[in-house]
């Protein structure tokens, strides 16, 4: 069987309790990175569109 490993640092997850609540990841440092990945780039993708889509149908109008 595999070891399950951290996402971000692809290291196997500690055995230690204490570090079960971070789980799937291995610390709170790499949950945390997740977290703001996630964040970023769920935010990106929001305001990416509308620029994006506007410049578009000014250029077509044009
Ligand atoms: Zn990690």
């Amino acid at each position: 069987m595999k070891a399950p490993t951290c996402p971000i640092c692809r290291r196997p997850l500690p055995t230690a309790p204490e570090a079960a609540r971070f789980r799937p990841f291995c610390s709170r440092r790499c949950a945390d990175v997740d977290l703001h990945r996630w964040l970023t780039g769920a935010y990106k993708v929001e305001t990416d569109e509308a620029p994006g889509t506007d410049a578009a149908d000014r250029d077509g109008e044009r």
